[in-house]
């Protein structure tokens, strides 16, 4: 009797223990009663290429990637997404029967997925958004919303160089703002998303005059830890829609699964739970 392959999936980067993707797709694999293994490895990113290379030899369909590898896999893959690439960075690997890598980020679509499922009414469109901090994540949020249409976007950095560097990666709908002069422009936004790491657990707080803030202004965090930082306290004090960051972490990871494993998950508060256990 032929032996059944059990589809294999990964998270690859270094560390790795920290990862909260195991829980998830470990989580669905139960749920959905899919045979499915998910695991994370620890890789050196001297091994990337190589290990990449043998893993769809060995049963895997798919693997997600983070900190350090983010960047470097797009020298690697096959074929990357047209947003993987205006992105810098990709998240969420397919490995085709041939071997071949296919990169994607999807960290904008659970961005905006989030948002959508926290309010279906809100509209990119509506006004413009004020995205504070020039990293990844940042590049990945400007990207959803240009994609959904939000008519100008406000960067402010701290270091004001790398918010200079999206103006000519994404276009004229972008503008940077003054880090330190971002209180002026705030009673503006129709949507404020901090995509620093200001405000997490450990990290300095986000230190903005955020008096001016309309409570017309959907205002999301992508910091999870806290669930509840100071900037979405306060926009909640002043009435306004907030989203934290934690269904962004479980919407990112949804393309992945349903691609891999031919299930679409659902947001349910038990997962939300087990990530923040
Ligand atoms: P990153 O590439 O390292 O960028 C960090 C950003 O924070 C930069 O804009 C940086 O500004 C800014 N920053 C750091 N320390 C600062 C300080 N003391 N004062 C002012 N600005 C400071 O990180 P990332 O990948 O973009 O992630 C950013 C945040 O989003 C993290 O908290 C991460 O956990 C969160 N995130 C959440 C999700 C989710 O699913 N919820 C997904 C991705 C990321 P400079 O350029 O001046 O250094």
């Amino acid at each position: 009797m032929p032996i059944e392959n059990i589809p294999l999936a990964a998270v690859l980067g270094s560390p790795i223990s920290h990862s909260k993707s195991p829980t998830l797709y470990n989580y669905w694999f139960k749920k959905y009663s899919i045979r499915g293994h998910y695991i994370p490895i620890d890789v050196d990113p001297s091994n990337l290429n190589q290990i990449l290379r043998v893993m769809p030899k060995m049963g895997f369909v798919g693997a997600n990637v983070t900190i350090p590898h983010k960047e470097i896999v797009l020298t690697i893959a096959d074929q990357i997404s047209d947003r993987a690439a205006v992105i810098g960075a990709a998240n969420t690997l397919s490995f085709t029967k041939a071997g071949k890598i296919f990169a994607d980020n999807t960290d904008g679509e659970g961005f905006i997925e989030n948002l959508r499922h926290h309010y279906p009414s809100w509209n990119p469109k509506e006004g413009p958004a004020i995205v504070l901090g020039a990293g990844g994540a940042s590049r990945a949020v400007v990207s959803a919303l240009l994609q959904n249409s939000t008519p100008e976007i406000w960067i402010a950095n701290r270091t004001r160089a790398r918010a200079e560097k999206m103006t000519s990666d994404f276009g004229a709908r972008l503008r940077v703002i003054d880090w330190y002069a971002v209180s002026k422009f705030i009673s503006e936004a129709a949507t404020l998303v901090n995509a620093t790491s200001l405000g997490m657990i450990g990290k300095p707080k986000l230190q903005i005059d955020l008096r001016p803030l309309s409570k017309k202004t959907l205002v999301s965090d992508l910091v999870y830890a806290p669930l509840e930082t100071d900037l979405l306290l306060f926009a909640k004090n002043k009435g306004c829609r907030t989203v934290n960051g934690i269904g962004m972490l479980i919407h990112q990871a949804m393309p992945g699964f349903s691609r891999w494993f031919g299930t679409k998950p659902a947001i349910d508060h038990e997962i939300k739970n087990l990530l923040l256990a």
